[in-house]
């Protein structure tokens, strides 16, 4: 690396890296130099240590309250006892640990698939690399759109300006130049080098890496450090203070089962035993942990669908979002332009004219149709001098139809050698460039026909300019174009006798013609808004395009009717802001699906506007000027392969392979996961339930115990965790594509499901106090055959249960539970181990278990069975809605 590359002239910062402006380093120096200087990441930013990851396990409510079970067993003297909740504690503090580890590892995994590339060139080629792999004396080119891969200092820059935000805190972007500074200038005012992690707002250049990783000025910065730790997602929170909750409650109730002993004639000390058990056991210990992998496991398997998701939470939101505001351009259209018409004051060319040889000629000889290829040609971003390979459609359309009408692009760039050039400005949405013709410039124009038309006092016709009479007729041509959904651009172009400065550039333009490009819609799209619409989620296009282009396209996609078309399209230039509106002004814009002529800040705007009438937000950009509309959207989308660098930077989602129906995958997947972790709570809570009140019960109401401590911790610990883990797999229910997003501030367990969660755990109760009451009074059983049998028909009971979490108005037999493989593999595994118990003659004395007769196999089955069909039979009369 090179210290002071912004006080050295750029020869010097060549010489002292041994690079070559022109040809780059050589592959096996680059080669060598990533050895000795290390890759071009941040170190600092490393994951959670394998250590801290199992430290952080324990230190949780959950784990303390085990402890002291643990530490009250020992002093009861019941060793195996304290033995056996050792043994929770460790499982617990595992499974958190390999599902925290796995989380972790998948993100990183995630993380790796976004890397940034960077062009260089090396060995006189150019080409992109990994930019991990860059190393200081590499010639990188860089433009408008990317983040900047190193610190590197200028060779030759055009109209370069940056946004260094994130290094110097200015929102303003920078404007850079060549002049080399003095030893001593502030990092903010180093205008001939640009930073590691700052965005090229406009402009482009070629520059020589000085410092990589560490040693660049954001890596020297130790806030960023801590980027990759795992924050816990808004799930996560919600299922701890739902965790919390639990615990309290069941604390209460333990105590409320060991004073329950004092009181009765029970067995006081065994009573308390059993409180401090089923403290244990109805703690949900699983629940924060289940979150993370699941959500994590969602992530892994969308992006095997080419959709990456870079934040935990942002899997969770998917399955909220109600709204989703998409550009036109490559997301709704192909982005493919072609040339489909060009209206001259006086005459019209269709795109067939070219193609017929006797038409093309006379079309040659035009001076206007000259004119209009001239600054189709010099006027165009897709000119190799501006463009790193990533043009525009519409430059590469203009070019490919100059080809075809037979003229040489290059050697016209060379003829009028560019002097100046403003690139495409969306706000100004229009591209200009000043090109020298021997001793005086001609000022080439294109864009939006309302932004060029206000210049132009003159329009060209045969060959000479005129004043424009009638500028409406102008207008009128080009809402023509555009109401057959094709894509207008205005050209125009003047002659100086010198380079026009900035402020007279665009002054006394003369009008050349429009043009009207085709942008097919992508043929997947109709789908797509119709799944999304079908959904509640409504679709909203923001373009800077033309209100009539916007409209035809989003009639063709679906998006509105013809008859509602007019009613339903916004114009950008109509509002000032999104704020101060009055109420008929926001319910236009609430049902709006078409905003057209949108400036880059108005998205933004629009964002917040959406926000505020809770809408949570799904924003698809790819532009640099999408970013802080990604940023403020609860979910920031940005494509894989057109995105910019500096979109997909602060994307949470990236679809890979561009297509916008690669969405639905991801809100599918935010939807049924929320829908499984919901599953799983209301299992692990009605079971829990059910232990706690089955053994309050019995000692209320004074009948042998239907549950022993150790019994209760076999069963939780490991009857019905596999079970709970397998409704974490489920693919979702098959109508969870048409039911309304879910409100964002509803709760794991609403009102509804609370109640579900109680006539669950209150049937398996009845169940089990049922067995204890039969067996006890009408079969006069011993206790421990009584204890026995209940504790069997809860083992069943609980594992029926499973089958109650399908929505009521599901059938019973086919649903995504009964449909999912996981939860037919938990029942054999939970009904082998609970064998075991029986089986394993040390199990067997530990947990108190004597020989069952099949009349007594039987009679369990029945009382188990019949606490589903209790559930159900509530569920099917619709006491239990869910
Ligand atoms: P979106 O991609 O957001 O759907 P858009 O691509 O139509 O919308 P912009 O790229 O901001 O929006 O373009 C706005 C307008 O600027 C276009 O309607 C067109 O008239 C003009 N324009 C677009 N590209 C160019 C270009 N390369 N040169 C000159 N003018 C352009």
């Amino acid at each position: 690396m090179i210290d002071d590359a912004h006080s050295l002239p750029v020869e010097k910062v060549l010489d002292a890296l041994g690079s070559n402006a022109q040809t780059g380093l050589k592959e096996d120096i680059a080669n060598d130099r990533i050895r000795s200087e290390g890759e071009n990441i941040l170190t600092r930013k490393k994951p959670k240590s394998i250590f801290k990851i199992f430290i952080d396990q324990l230190l949780s409510p959950i784990i303390y309250i085990l402890f002291a079970a643990m530490i009250l067993a020992f002093l009861f003297s019941e060793v195996l006892e304290a033995i056996a909740i050792l043994f929770v504690i460790i499982i617990t503090a595992l499974i958190g640990f390999v599902m925290e580890w796995q989380a972790i590892r998948s993100i990183e995994a995630l993380q790796k698939m976004v890397q940034t590339e960077t062009m260089v060139i090396r060995g006189g080629k150019e080409r992109k690399i990994s930019s991990r792999s860059l190393v200081p004396g590499d010639i990188i080119l860089i433009q408008a759109g990317d983040v900047v891969p190193a610190d590197a200092r200028l060779i030759k820059q055009t109209r370069l300006s940056l946004k260094e935000s994130m290094l110097t805190g200015e929102s303003e972007p920078v404007q850079k130049d060549l002049e080399d500074l003095p030893k001593n200038t502030r990092i903010t005012d180093r205008k001939n080098m640009v930073f590691n992690g700052t965005i090229i707002a406009r402009g482009n250049a070629r520059a020589i890496v000085t410092a990589t990783g560490d040693n660049t000025a954001i890596g020297q910065i130790s806030s960023l450090a801590r980027e990759t730790e795992h924050k816990r997602t808004p799930l996560e929170k919600k299922l701890n203070s739902l965790t919390h909750w639990l615990i309290l409650l069941t604390l209460v109730l333990a105590v409320m089962v060991g004073l329950s002993g004092f009181l009765s004639s029970n067995d006081p000390v065994l009573m308390i035993k059993t409180g401090i058990a089923l403290a244990v056991a109805a703690i949900p210990e699983g629940l924060p942990v289940v979150a993370t992998i699941t959500l994590a496991r969602g992530m892994l398997k969308l992006s095997k669908k080419k959709v990456v998701i870079k934040k935990l939470e942002a899997v969770q939101t998917l399955g909220e979002t109600n709204i989703i505001c998409t550009d036109k351009t490559g997301t709704l259209t192909e982005d493919k332009m072609t040339v489909k018409k060009i209206i001259f004051e006086n005459s019209e060319v269709d795109i067939d004219f070219i193609k017929n040889e006797e038409e093309n000629k006379k079309l040659r000889g035009d001076p206007v149709f000259n004119e209009f290829i001239k600054v189709a040609v010099l006027c165009n971003g897709a000119n190799t001098k501006h463009s790193n390979g990533n043009a525009d459609a519409i430059d590469l359309a203009l070019f490919e139809f100059t080809k075809e009408a037979g003229y040489d692009s290059s050697k016209m760039i060379e003829q009028y050698p560019e002097e100046y050039e403003l690139p495409f400005d969306p706000n100004l949405k229009l591209m200009a460039t000043v090109n020298r013709n021997e001793e005086s410039f001609i000022t080439n124009v294109k864009g939006a026909p309302e932004s060029i038309l206000k210049y132009c006092g003159s329009v060209l016709k045969n060959g000479q300019p005129e004043a424009i009479e009638d500028k409406s007729r102008w207008y009128k041509r080009a809402d023509d174009l555009a109401d057959d959904g094709l894509r207008v651009l205005a050209f125009a172009y003047k002659k100086t006798k010198e380079i026009p400065e900035e402020k007279v550039l665009l002054k006394k333009l003369i009008l050349i013609g429009i043009t009207g490009f085709i942008d097919p819609p992508r043929n997947d799209i109709a789908g797509a808004i119709k799944i999304y619409h079908d959904a509640g989620i409504r679709v909203k296009m923001i373009t800077g395009d033309h209100p009539g282009t916007s409209r035809k396209i989003a009639q063709e996609i679906g998006l509105i009717s013809k008859e509602e078309s007019k009613l339903k399209t916004v114009l950008g230039s109509d509002y000032s802001n999104f704020e101060d509106l009055d109420s008929d002004q926001v319910e236009i814009l609430l049902k709006a699906s078409v905003f057209a002529r949108m400036l880059p800040e108005q998205k933004l705007h629009l964002v917040r506007f959406y926000q505020k009438h809770r809408g949570v937000v799904g924003m698809l950009g790819d532009g640099i000027n999408d970013a802080p509309a990604l940023q403020t959207a609860d979910i920031g989308i940005s494509m894989g392969i057109r995105g910019t660098e500096a979109a997909r930077e602060v994307a949470d989602v990236i679809l890979m392979d561009d297509k916008f129906i690669a969405l639905k995958q991801a809100i599918h997947q935010g939807r049924s996961i929320f829908e499984n972790i919901r599953y799983f709570v209301i299992f692990l809570i009605s079971c829990n339930l059910a232990e706690v009140i089955s053994v309050a019960a019995a000692s209320v109401i004074n009948v042998p115990l239907p549950l022993l401590p150790l019994q209760i911790l076999y069963l939780n610990l490991i009857t019905d965790i596999f079970p709970a883990l397998a409704l974490g797999m489920g693919k979702g229910s098959k109508g969870i594509m048409r039911m309304k997003p879910r409100e964002s501030d509803e709760p794991i367990l609403t009102r509804n499901h609370w109640k579900a969660t109680v006539v669950y755990g209150l049937s398996i109760t009845l169940a089990v106090i049922g067995v204890v009451i039969y067996a006890d009074s009408y079969l006069d059983l011993s206790d421990i055959l009584v204890n026995n049998m209940a504790f069997y028909t809860l083992v069943m009971a609980q594992l029926f249960n499973v089958f109650n979490l399908p929505p009521a108005k599901e059938s019973f037999f086919i649903n995504e539970v009964t449909m999912n493989p996981w939860i037919w593999l938990s029942l054999v595994v939970s009904i082998g181990i609970t064998s075991l118990g029986y089986f394993i003659p040390f199990l067997r004395e530990t947990l108190s278990l004597t020989s069952l007769n099949l009349d007594q196999l039987i009679i369990i089955l029945v009382f188990a069975f019949a606490s589903l069909l209790i559930s159900q039979v509530f569920k099917r009369i619709g006491l239990v809605k869910v």
